[in-house]
């Protein structure tokens, strides 16, 4: 009888296996046609130095699905990193946010996350520089952020191709640092121009001690190597003085403001809604 219910239990465990892959399919399918349906958007975030003097803004991708509605970016990526559409969507997000960025009266930074898919393939350096060309932002005005994954894989190409970005006058941040297995070691091999502490280290500073000890810790190494922080996740005020008073120079989070269409930050990149409207 043992048998006969654990039989069951493993049927029912590959039904729901196959169903998930038929899901997974099924949103894949479906994002081939984000794109040229425009169910795409581009989320901005605003990025302060610990005073709250909004000094950029990072990209975020939404996908607004006809049936689903929202599907969260940590969903969707994986899928269009998996079948390669992550190329096209990657290069979209770019256009947008630095066409966007180019049309802002105040010269705020821009920043744009890049997946290793990227990196391995297609033309990243020559889409960027097109873009740029394109758009009209000045490459100072262009940050991207890339997480230990870009270096994971084909480590010689990726850093050659971190070095002519670099080159072009982009600057390199390193995401979510702290989360991954050797982000150590990674910040001897290139001279990132950021580091941004991972939210999780940020969400636990009142509640575990060490959380404390580790932002106080990657603090201390960024600023012997010379590279400012931003951290991620801010949501309290008491993060904030905590991060001050151990002289973390920028916060992102919804502290200081949550994703949002563009519409929502117009004060802040200096355009009046009339201009907006009538442009
Ligand atoms: P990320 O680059 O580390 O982005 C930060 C994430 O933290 C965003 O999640 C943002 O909405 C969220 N966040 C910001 N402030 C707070 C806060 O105060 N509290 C909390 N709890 N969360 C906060 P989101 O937008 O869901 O994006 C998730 C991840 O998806 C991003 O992590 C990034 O890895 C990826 N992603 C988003 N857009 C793109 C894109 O255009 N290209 C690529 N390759 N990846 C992207
Ligand atoms: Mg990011
Ligand atoms: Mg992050
Ligand atoms: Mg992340």
């Amino acid at each position: 009888r043992a048998k006969r219910e654990g039989r069951g239990r493993v049927r029912c465990f590959e039904s729901e296996m196959d169903q998930e892959l038929r899901d997974r399919r099924l949103l894949q399918h479906d994002l081939r046609q984000a794109l040229e349906q425009n169910q795409l958007l581009v989320y901005f975030q605003p990025q302060a130095r610990v005073d709250g003097e909004v000094i950029g803004f990072e990209a975020l991708l939404r996908w607004n699905h006809p049936v689903r509605g929202f599907v969260p970016p940590d969903q969707f990526i994986p899928l269009a990193e998996e079948n390669g559409l992550i190329v096209q969507i990657g290069e979209w997000i770019l256009r947008e946010a630095c066409r966007e960025a180019a049309s802002w009266p105040r010269p705020l930074q821009v920043a744009v996350n890049l997946s290793p898919v990227q990196f391995q393939a297609g033309d990243l350096e020559r889409s960027i520089h097109q873009i740029l060309l394109e758009t009209g932002l000045a490459p100072t005005r262009l940050e991207v952020e890339i997480t230990e994954g870009v270096l994971i894989g084909d480590f010689t190409r990726a850093l050659n191709l971190l070095r002519r970005l670099k080159a072009l006058g982009i600057r390199i941040a390193m995401d979510d640092f702290g989360t991954g297995y050797s982000s150590l070691s990674y910040l001897q091999s290139f001279p990132f121009d950021k580091i941004k502490i991972d939210h999780s280290f940020i969400s636990n500073l009142e509640a575990t001690p060490q959380s404390a000890e580790i932002v106080r810790a990657v603090l201390g190494l960024a600023h012997a190597l010379n590279i400012p922080v931003i951290a991620e996740g801010v949501e309290t005020e008491a993060q904030r003085t905590f991060l001050a008073r151990e002289a973390c120079e920028e916060m992102q989070g919804y502290l200081v403001g949550r994703p949002d269409l563009i519409e929502r930050y117009l004060d802040l990149v200096g355009v009046t809604v009339e201009r907006r409207l009538y442009a």
